[in-house]
């Protein structure tokens, strides 16, 4: 019997989860976090205050210190069965990386202890010569340090009963330079504060901190484990790259926002409760427009800690599922031909004053520090639109960027109506000499209306890449496997170099003697003017759309390998540079990583597909022809006329052109990937991959397997079908 037809009698029906009551959230939130509250129960006064100033002002930990809050941490580890503890970080790879330390340890004379001292909190060196680092690090000196962020807070993981502290750290080189997503993250987010702060004071001296949120959405699929099994192409690349369309996909559109299957549902409750746990606040569940997709939300958080959740939420997932016999597809297109998974990144900044600087507010003068906000996150956009893209790269976002109902490879910023003539009044205004009159009229007069109308009214464009949704920016083109470190990196970095020189515009113009709210909106109507074309309330799946984006001189990269370009141009290098995030090394290192990534992926997938095209899709195909053959023979030698066997002779043709076509194509692609391996550089050999090995065969060869799957005998098809995997739960 083969793994399919196994897997799909054994298929059970519900799981025992079900009958278990979740406990009342608030009782078990954060439980499994060293958060503040805890710090206060475990830590002496001065390791407490340390900590906390560490937390809200960067301040640097003193090492005695550590080793007080070492112990803290321990013994409230230990109250919790914790017997490791392990450096948590996120290297380029994409997952997150751990080594774990026993607190258990022998003092000199071989007597047993447990103890967890404050260098080992701070700093660690596993043996990470294996990670990507982009010829950063020779390998006579392989070393990479792993350094704790105080600012997330450590949490414990629990498998089974084995139970481990995980201290988020960051990962970088002997030599100093980041090797993960953290660190240039960090950095990222005090550039906007300290960029922002300034430009706030214009408008509020008491703000002296400008802290990034963000609130992503993760969408996944889920299919059962058995089926998945059944497939190398899920277990090796995430995706399938075979199957035929099954009759019925979404568009009856019956799965959004329907009741969850039982299965799932059980498995929902139990990640969930997994990660109240590790404080992960989420708060939303449903089913999304594909059938056996689904999203969770949770509500935002300071950007470092949402991104740690998010990658924390990724494991958790991945690992809950199993015990319900499910999978979670986190591939941005583990089915061609119906919606791919995304990760919106809902994205904003807020002040130590309570204020969100992207929501329109009361007061006329905290409009014009929206307005201030609003129009420099639309000009940062337009200037860095290229390295916004480049952050978003993949080679799995390639299959939904521009995609069924996934936003184009185009960036553009869609704002609504009403604030697209909030945008206009302002240009008329400006435009016509502004007098002192005027300046009572800035104190505009959208200040009523705004925050009700846009709210109520979000005229939500779900097209569109990046989209203001009345308090927030969404940039909607990240990929569900994305770490939003990555694109947050650029966002913040971008916003930061735009709002720097939004102060020197007005401050210039200040000294030449213009007054203060004048000189804003002056600056506010230069950027509103200079960055029109990013401004786009269209169907962006459209072509049409594709056409004005190009006449308007907006770049469509729909490929990684040229899409990445644009991280380590003259212009984004010296963004980077300039502003601290990437030395022009760091720059280079994760340019070559990421187009490694991309080879890599794609050359795994030519292999499996290549494999699976050899030795499970022709080999039934090959017993049918067989068997249409020999029917065909029998028929004839029974003296019976040519028209008796007509309709298997012409089943027999196509089935014959299939295996032939799909052969002959299997060989070529080999052939392609031959040569491209044996380019040197690694972009050139990228671009290879891409053009003359993915876009010349995956489609084609896809294509006669997937008719052979149409014609070949059902019970002897190997792999799982496109309605069981995606209907069968
Ligand atoms: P959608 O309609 O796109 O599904 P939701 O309203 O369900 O949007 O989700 C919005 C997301 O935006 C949530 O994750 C929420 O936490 C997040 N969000 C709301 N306000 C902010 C903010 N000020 N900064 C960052 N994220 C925010
Ligand atoms: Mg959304």
């Amino acid at each position: 019997m083969s793994l399919r037809i196994s897997a799909l009698s054994n298929i059970p029906a519900t799981t025992d989860e079900l009958g278990k009551i979740t406990p009342k959230i608030t009782t078990v939130f954060g439980s499994h976090v060293f958060n503040l509250k805890t710090a206060r129960e475990y830590l002496s006064d001065d390791a407490y205050k340390s900590i906390l100033a560490s937390m809200k002002s960067g301040q640097k930990i003193d090492r005695n210190v550590a080793a007080n809050i070492a112990n803290g941490m321990r013994a409230w580890a230990e109250s919790k069965g914790v017997t490791h503890f392990t450096h948590w970080f996120q290297p380029l790879t994409g997952t997150t990386a751990e080594k774990h330390d026993s607190f258990f340890t022998l003092k000199s004379d071989g007597t047993p202890i447990e103890e967890f001292d404050g260098a080992a909190l701070i700093q660690q060196e596993p043996d990470a010569s294996s990670f990507p680092n982009g010829g950063l690090r020779a390998t006579f000196e392989a070393r990479g340090y792993t350094g704790w962020d105080p600012s997330s807070p450590p949490f414990i993981i629990e498998i089974g009963h084995g139970r481990t502290l995980c201290i988020p750290t960051i990962f970088i080189s002997y030599t100093g330079e980041s090797l993960d997503y953290k660190a240039p993250l960090l950095k990222s987010i005090d550039a906007l504060n300290k960029a922002a702060v300034d430009v706030c004071n214009y408008f509020d001296r008491n703000v002296t901190k400008v802290t990034v949120t963000l609130g992503w959405e993760q969408e996944y699929f889920v299919i059962d484990d058995g089926l998945f099994k059944a497939r190398p192409d899920l277990i090796m690349c995430g995706r399938t790259l075979y199957g035929h369309n099954s009759a019925k996909n979404q568009q009856l559109e019956d799965h959004y926002f329907g009741s969850i299957p039982e299965r799932v549902y059980a498995f929902m409750r139990d990640f969930e409760n997994e990660c109240y746990k590790l404080g992960i606040p989420l708060r939303t569940r449903h089913n999304e427009v594909a059938p056996a997709q689904f999203e969770c939300a949770p509500i935002f958080e300071e950007a470092n800690l949402a991104v740690d959740h998010n990658t924390l939420l990724m494991d958790v997932m991945t690992r809950i599922a199993l015990r319900h016999g499910l999978r979670v597809l986190l591939h941005e297109k583990p089915f061609a031909g119906i919606n791919g998974s995304g990760k919106h990144n809902n994205w904003s900044m807020s002040t130590d004053t309570g204020v969100n600087l992207l929501a329109p507010g009361k007061t006329p003068k905290s409009n014009l520090m929206f307005l201030a906000f609003f129009v420099n996150t639309i000009k940062a956009v337009h200037d860095y639109a290229d390295v916004l893209r480049a952050a978003i790269a993949s080679a799995p976002n390639d299959h939904r960027l521009g995609a069924n109902e996934a936003p184009p490879a185009i960036i553009s910023v869609f704002i609504g109506e009403y604030l697209t003539k909030v945008l206009n009044d302002i240009k008329q205004r400006v435009n016509n000499d502004m007098d002192e009159q005027d300046e009572s009229m800035l104190k505009l007069d959208i200040h009523k209306n705004i925050p009700d109308l846009l709210l109520d009214n979000t005229d939500r464009n779900r097209t569109s890449p990046f989209a203001f949704t009345g308090n927030k920016f969404e940039f909607r083109a990240v990929g569900s496997t994305a770490n939003c470190a990555s694109p947050m990196t650029v966002l913040n970095t971008i916003m930061a170099q735009t709002l720097k020189n939004f102060k020197t515009e007005v401050d210039g113009l200040i000294e030449k003697g213009e007054k203060k709210e004048i000189a804003i909106m002056q600056v506010i109507n230069d950027y509103i003017v200079s960055s029109e074309k990013i401004l786009f309330e269209g169907d962006g799946y459209s072509e049409a759309w594709e056409k004005e984006a190009e006449e308007r001189g907006l770049p469509n990269l729909k490929t990684t390998p040229l899409a990445l370009d644009a991280m380590v141009n003259e212009k984004n290098t010296e963004l980077f540079v300039k502003n601290g995030i990437y030395s022009h090394s760091e720059l280079h290192a994760r340019h070559e990583i990421e187009l490694e990534k991309y080879i890599k992926k794609v050359q795994i997938e030519g292999r499996i597909m290549g494999e699976m095209a050899t030795s499970m899709i022709l080999p039934p195909a090959i017993r049918y022809q067989n068997l249409l053959a020999k029917n065909i023979k029998g028929l004839k030698d029974a003296g019976l006329t040519e028209e008796a066997y007509a309709n298997q002779k012409q089943i027999l043709d196509k089935i014959s052109e299939h295996i032939n076509k799909a052969s002959d194509l299997v060989e070529q692609m080999i052939g392609a990937r031959k040569k491209a391996n044996a380019i040197e550089d690694t972009r050139e050999k990228a671009i290879a991959y891409e053009a003359d090995v993915k876009a010349k065969f995956f489609d084609q060869i896809r294509y006669h397997a997937d008719k052979l799957e149409l014609l070949v005998d059902d019970k002897e098809w190997y792999l799982p079908k496109y309605r069981e995997l995606l209907f069968l739960r």
